[in-house]
C-alpha cells in the first residue's frame, strides 16, 4: 500500500500543508496530491504485505540511516539502523526507532 507518484513514479510521502491537512508529496519531483488513502498519514503504521512500517515524513529507511550498537529483539543481530521521530505533542521527547540491519525488524526505544 505504498502511494507513487503519478508523474514520475517515485515514492510519495505524507507531508502536511498549511491548513494542517496530510497531502502526498513526491520526493523527486515535488508533485503534490491530496492524501486519498486516510490510512497514510504522517508518524502512522501501515501494513505492506507481511510487515508493519512506519511512515516519515522527512526520510525514509535505509536512507543514510546511521547505525548503532543495538540487540535485535527478533534475530539477536547487534547492528541496527536508528532515526528519531516526533510522535506526538512538541513538548515530548522524540522517541527513537530502531531498524536491524540483518532481517528488517523495527521497533522503538521508550527510553
Ligand atoms: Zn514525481
Ligand atoms: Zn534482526
Amino acid at each position: 500500500m505504498v502511494m507513487t507518484c503519478p508523474k514520475c513514479g517515485s515514492l510519495m510521502i505524507p507531508k502536511k500543508d498549511k491548513n494542517g491537512k496530510t497531502i502526498l508529496v513526491c520526493r523527486r519531483c515535488g508533485y503534490k496530491m491530496k492524501n486519498t488513502n486516510k490510512k497514510i498519514r504522517i508518524g502512522s503504521k501501515i501494513k505492506e504485505g507481511e510487515k508493519e512500517v512506519i511512515v516519515l515524513e522527512k526520510r525514509e529507511i535505509n536512507d543514510n540511516l546511521p547505525k548503532t550498537h543495538v540487540i535485535c529483539p527478533k534475530c539477536g543481530n547487534d547492528e541496527a539502523y536508528w532515526w528519531m521521530q516526533q510522535t506526538r505533542s512538541a513538548d515530548e521527547p522524540p522517541t527513537i526507532f530502531y531498524k536491524c540491519t540483518k532481517c528488517g525488524y523495527q521497533w522503538r526505544s521508550y527510553g
